[in-house]
C-alpha cells in the first residue's frame, strides 16, 4: 500500500528540504514508475529492459531471435519486438512526466531466453520413438543450437553490452523504440528525458562501440520524426576494471551508475546466484559482520567506488554519478555513497521514502562534521 499518512508526508517534505542527495528509483513498468513517483522519487535511476522479454506474447519471439542463426531471422524477430518495447517506453515515459528516465539496454543472462534442454531431449527420445523423421531433425538443431549458447556462468558470461556488441541488432532495436516513443511524445509536446545506460563495461571501446551505435540510431530516428531529444548515453559501473580505468571511460559517458550488485561479485568473487551457500555461515563465524549483496562493503567494494569517482571527476568534473544496486536503498550504504560523492541514489518504490529520510540525515550529518 502506497499510503503514506499526513505526518510522515510532512517530514519527508522537511527531509526533501534539507537533503542534497537525489532520489530515484527502479522501475521497470508504468505501475511501479507511478508508485515510486507517489513515493517522492525524482526519476528512474534505472529500468531494467530485460524484465520486458518475459511477457507471455514475447518469450516465444525473444527465443526465435536468440535461437536464429542467422542476422535475417533475428532482425524479423526483433521487427515484431519493436512495437512492443515501443509501447513500454511510452507507457514509463508518461508515467514520469518529464523526469529523467535511465534505460539500460539489454543486460540478461541469456540461458533464461532459451527453451528447455531438458524438454527438448524428452520431445526428442518421443520423436524418435514415433518415428516422425522431419520434425526429428529440426529438435536435434534446437538442441545443437541451446548447446552451443549454453554457459557454464551465465553471470559472467555472454550478457550486457557482451550481447549488444555480438548481436548490435538488438540494442539497435532498443534505441529505436526509445527513441522513437520519446519524438512521438515530444511531438505530443509531452516532455521526455532519455537517458540510456550501457550494462557490463569493462573495456572503454566496449563503450565507445556502442555509443556510436546509439547515436546513429538516435539520429536516423529524430530525423525520421524532425524533433531533436536532448538524450545522454551514459554507463553502467559495475565491474572493478570499469572503475579503475573509469577516467578513459568517463571521457565516453555522460554519466555514471554504480552497479553495486555486479560489483560486489566481481570485487569479491562471489557469485551473486549462490551466495546463500556461504554467506550466512561467513556471518555466523565472524567472518563477515553482513552479508555484502545487502549492505555496501566500505573496505573492499567502496575503495573500488571511489577510485572510480575520482578517477571520472579527473576528466569530468562534473559527470552526474549515481548508484542503482541493491545498495542504492539501504541506509547505512546510502549514507556511504552520498559521502564519497555520488548525485544521486536509485532503488525500489517502496524504499524511496527512507531514501529520502536517511539522505537528509546524512546531509546534515556531513554539514556538521565540516
Ligand atoms: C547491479 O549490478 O548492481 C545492477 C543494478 O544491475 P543488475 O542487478 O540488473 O545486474
Ligand atoms: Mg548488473
Amino acid at each position: 500500500d502506497a499510503e503514506i499518512n499526513e505526518d510522515l508526508k510532512q517530514i519527508l517534505l522537511w527531509a526533501d528540504e534539507i537533503r542534497t542527495l537525489g532520489v530515484r528509483t527502479n522501475a521497470d513498468t508504468p505501475a511501479d514508475a507511478s508508485l515510486a513517483r507517489e513515493l517522492g522519487a525524482e526519476g528512474i535511476g534505472l529500468c531494467r529492459t530485460e524484465h520486458m522479454f518475459f511477457g507471455e506474447d514475447r518469450i516465444p519471439v525473444v527465443r526465435e531471435m536468440i535461437m536464429a542463426e542467422d542476422e535475417k531471422t533475428r532482425k524479423k524477430a526483433l521487427k515484431k519486438l519493436l512495437p512492443m518495447q515501443k509501447e513500454d517506453f511510452l507507457g514509463i515515459f508518461r508515467s514520469m512526466e518529464g523526469l529523467p528516465v535511465t534505460i539500460r539496454l539489454l543486460d540478461p543472462p541469456l540461458h533464461e531466453f532459451l527453451p528447455d534442454k531438458e524438454e527438448l531431449d524428452a520431445k526428442l527420445r518421443e520423436l524418435e520413438a514415433s518415428g516422425d523423421c522431419g520434425k526429428i531433425e529440426e529438435v536435434k538443431k534446437l538442441i545443437q543450437r541451446v548447446t552451443s549458447l549454453k554457459e557454464l556462468n551465465p553471470m559472467l558470461g555472454h550478457r550486457g553490452c557482451r550481447l549488444g556488441i555480438t548481436y548490435p541488432e538488438i540494442y539497435n532495436m532498443q534505441v529505436r523504440a526509445i527513441m522513437e516513443a520519446a519524438c512521438e511524445l515530444a511531438n505530443e509536446g509531452v516532455k521526455v528525458i532519455p537517458e540510456i545506460m550501457i550494462p557490463l563495461v569493462g573495456l572503454v571501446k566496449e563503450l565507445s562501440v556502442t555509443r556510436e551505435d546509439v547515436r546513429k540510431m538516435a539520429e536516423t530516428v529524430m530525423a525520421e520524426k524532425g524533433v531533436k531529444i536532448d538524450y545522454k548515453v551514459g554507463t553502467m559501473i559495475e565491474l572493478p576494471r570499469a572503475a579503475i580505468t573509469a577516467d578513459q571511460i568517463a571521457k565516453e559517458a555522460d554519466f555514471f551508475s554504480f552497479g553495486t550488485n555486479d560489483l560486489t561479485q566481481t570485487t569479491f568473487g562471489f557469485s551473486r546466484d549462490d551466495v546463500s551457500k556461504f554467506v550466512p555461515i561467513y556471518q555466523k563465524a565472524g567472518i563477515l559482520e553482513h552479508d555484502p549483496f545487502a549492505v555496501l562493503d566500505q573496505e573492499g567494494v567502496g575503495e573500488i567506488m571511489k577510485i572510480g569517482i575520482e578517477k571520472a571527476r579527473s576528466v569530468k568534473p562534473d559527470l552526474k554519478m549515481g548508484i542503482c544496486g541493491e545498495h542504492g536503498g539501504e541506509p547505512r550504504s546510502i549514507c556511504f555513497a552520498h559521502e564519497i560523492g555520488l548525485d544521486y541514489v536509485s532503488c525500489s518504490p517502496y524504499r524511496v521514502p527512507i531514501a529520502r529520510l536517511v539522505a537528509a540525515q546524512s546531509t546534515i550529518r556531513m554539514k556538521n562534521k565540516k
